[in-house]
């Protein structure tokens, strides 16, 4: 095992709000899935992390540009992303879903047509909703972060969002008037992002780090301490 002193720090970027893996707590900390996360596997392999909220759009902008050694923000694993980064091993399963007003007459994705739709900067979201866009006729208008995403839609400047169904699920068990109209239609899985061949070593210690900790129980815990019983 390392001594203390031959940690080596690494900044990772994160989201500003994508509760229940990133969000202030009500003494303005950053908590969550994400950030326990890289910290347990931190732990596990010798190194430590410095987790910065900077916005997801503005995180991944910053892994491209080298600025930063990797972002952990719910990212979602996809090809284009593989094809530019190098991703880590799958942690959590997500997909991306529509989310409408508790008590919206929007019942269907079809009932989008000719209508406002409020999506996330940068996201797989996004995209999604992008390639059915011209299908059932919406318009679009972006943001930044999720809550002002969501937060369009209760005032009713947009009739729905775009956003990942664990993430929207959370947010509406904790009170956000909001209801998901659709399900997934593809499944996928979060992952740690890094420069390719820029931090191989701390690739490795990531792959292995979430393989430990998925086996000694540690993610469990970190997961059923945000999510309960996973309801
Ligand atoms: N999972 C989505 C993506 O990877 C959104 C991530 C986020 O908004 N933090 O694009």
């Amino acid at each position: 095992t390392p001594t203390q002193a031959a940690e080596k720090t690494y900044t990772f970027y994160t989201d500003v709000g994508y509760a229940p893996f990133e969000f202030a707590d009500k003494n303005n900390k950053y908590v969550g899935i994400d950030i326990d996360l890289i910290h347990a596997i931190g732990k596990a392999e010798g190194f430590k992390a410095t987790v910065k909220p900077v916005g997801f759009n503005a995180a991944v902008q910053a892994l491209e540009a080298k600025q930063i050694d990797g972002v952990i923000a719910g990212m979602t694993i996809t090809p284009e992303r593989q094809q530019k980064f190098a991703m880590s091993k799958p942690y959590y399963p997500t997909g991306p879903v529509a989310a409408v007003k508790k008590g919206s007459n929007i019942h269907s994705l079809k009932d989008l047509r000719g209508k406002r739709v409020a999506i996330k900067t940068g996201t797989a979201a996004a995209d999604y909703a992008t390639s059915i866009q011209k299908k059932y006729g919406f318009t679009t208008v972006t943001f930044d972060d999720s809550n002002n995403m969501y937060q369009d839609v209760i005032t009713g400047n947009s009739v729905a969002c775009f956003d990942d169904q664990p993430v929207l699920q959370y947010s509406i068990a904790t009170g956000m008037k909001l209801q998901i109209v659709a399900k997934p239609e593809t499944v996928k899985y979060y992952g740690i992002a890094l420069n390719k061949g820029r931090n191989d070593d701390l690739l490795a210690k990531i792959n292995a780090g979430i393989k430990k900790v998925k086996a000694d129980g540690t993610y469990d815990k970190i997961v059923a301490k945000y999510l309960g019983n996973g309801t």
